[in-house]
């Protein structure tokens, strides 16, 4: 290299002093700026955790945002304090607040404060959680996460896995693992690869499956669901006998996003097991259910699953973004997933348990820390109360829509998701009343579909959501 220097080039000491210095180290030097700057930051961010009564807020549309905002991104910066306040005057509020008690739309989210507050931390500790090397203790709080999940599912002390960002990642690393495994056993048997892989899931299955088979190219069958709306054994071994040669996995669901119907896991997993066919449960929003002690038989056949995924960011009480996948032997993950380059070698010695290897990603925040915070913070009794709230109600909802003429049930609430219709209602009536709800700022509740009938339909996370602001959403609809 020193050949290479021009000796009327620049000098290090000009390098260093020359005329951009000032500037080029002005964002991480620590002047009164940069720290008026984190203070700000943390004012803003303490009080929002700590918010009493969160607004419901509402979305706007791009004009009006520009036309409030103006231009951000210039040569000179606006400053943090004009950033800031932009933000909390104008940005947040065009944000919905997924945690207020009356979000009750898609899967909502209800982080503890503790694991917000945590997730603050995560960012200030420049931790780098892909490698063991680098991230050693994070990694290890994030396993003990990880072992806790798992063994309340059943699985044995080997299972293993890492925080994905969320179940549509989880269930495509899940299944690129499982193709690999069924890859593998052919190579060994000394057999080609059929002409297409198929992955086996109900017709209810999340569509992040449908949209891993197509980046994985793999065909997905299907299965019609009867009158309870499962997966069953019986039917798993049918397609299994049509195509008996290209299944890489057969994904059962547990707690389906619309209705939280949670597949026969039992029967199917002996069919898996009898067929040697691969077993993953995606588990992203119902899954946490299996915390509440009476409703563990529901998920019976989990402790079969070969891989499965929860989210955080769901049912457990954690921020986005964050999904649980686990591996019941996590060498399968590490075979399929890991990078090889000459500059991650020295990662890649035996023993590490890197979690970057487990899944597709290979940069990876330590997005499992808020969680362990809250549940080390907390403990896994209050973890258990806070789901179990979920449940009661919708229990309760259930109940007061049998209550009341003008509402009827779609079908029963299994987990805490209650589907329900409004007689004589069309789609414009539904959209209205959701539009109202929203501008009154009682609830965000938007208009479902099933088989085509316009319904409601209200997912119940928040242990905030109290039976009050219950009863007055279903009064509204009287
Ligand atoms: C939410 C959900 C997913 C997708 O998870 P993301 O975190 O949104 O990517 C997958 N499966 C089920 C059953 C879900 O409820």
């Amino acid at each position: 290299m020193s050949d290479s220097i021009d000796p009327d080039g620049p000098s290090l000491e000009s390098v260093s002093h020359a005329s951009t210095g000032e500037s080029m180290t002005a964002m991480h030097r620590i002047s009164e700026e940069t720290v008026a700057a984190v203070d700000g930051v943390l004012d803003y961010a303490r009080e929002r955790v700590l918010y009493a009564d969160v607004p419901l807020d509402f979305p706007r549309s791009e004009e009006e945002l520009r036309a409030e905002v103006g231009a951000t991104i210039t040569a000179e910066g606006i400053g943090a304090a004009r950033a800031t306040q932009l933000f909390g005057e104008v940005l947040a509020p065009a944000c919905l607040s997924v945690d207020h008690p009356g979000y009750l739309s898609f899967i909502p989210s209800a982080p503890s404060r503790s694991a917000i507050a945590f997730d603050l931390i995560v960012s200030a500790s420049a931790i780098y959680g892909g490698s063991w090397l680098e991230g050693a203790g994070a990694v290890h709080a994030e396993n003990e996460a990880l072992r806790w999940l798992a063994s309340e599912f059943g699985l044995p002390e080997t299972a293993g896995g890492v925080f994905v960002q969320g179940g549509t990642v989880g269930n495509l690393s899940a299944l690129v693992t499982a193709r690999d495994v069924a890859k593998r056993r052919r190579r060994t048997q000394g057999l080609p690869d059929p002409d297409r892989w198929r992955v086996i899931c109900s017709a209810e299955a999340h569509s992040s499956v449908a949209s891993a088979a197509g980046i994985m190219d793999i065909d997905v069958l299907p299965v019609p669901t009867g009158d309870d709306g499962r997966l069953h054994g019986e039917q798993v071994a049918e397609m299994l006998d049509v195509h008996p040669d290209s299944v890489i996995a057969v994904v059962a669901t547990g707690g389906t996003t619309n209705f939280g119907i949670v597949d026969d896991i039992a029967s199917i997993s002996e069919i898996t097991r009898e067929h040697g066919v691969w077993l993953h449960v995606d588990g992203a929003y119902g899954l946490a259910a299996m915390l509440v002690e009476s409703m563990r038989p529901v998920f019976a056949g989990v402790e079969h699953a070969d891989s499965l995924i929860v989210d955080p960011h769901k049912w457990l009480f954690a921020p986005f973004d964050a999904c649980a996948l686990i591996y019941r032997e996590p060498e399968h993950g590490r075979r399929a997933h890991t990078q090889e380059a000459d500059y991650l070698e020295v990662l890649n010695g035996p023993a590490q348990w890197n979690p970057s290897d487990l899944a597709v990603q290979l940069t990876r925040r330590a997005r499992g820390l808020p969680l362990w915070f809250s549940v080390a913070t907390h403990g896994t009794d209050a973890y258990r109360a806070a789901v179990e709230h979920g449940i009661t109600m919708a229990a309760f909802v259930a109940d007061e829509i049998r209550r009341r003429p003008e509402l009827s049930l779609v079908r029963d609430p299994q987990l805490s998701v209650v589907v329900f219709r409004r007689e004589g209602w069309k789609i414009a009536d539904y959209q209205a009343w959701s539009d109202k709800l929203l501008d009154d700022q009682i609830g965000f509740v938007v208009p479902s579909y099933h088989h085509g009938e316009p319904v409601l339909r209200f997912a119940i996370i928040n242990p905030l959501t109290t039976p009050e602001l219950l009863t007055r959403i279903l009064d509204t609809l009287a």
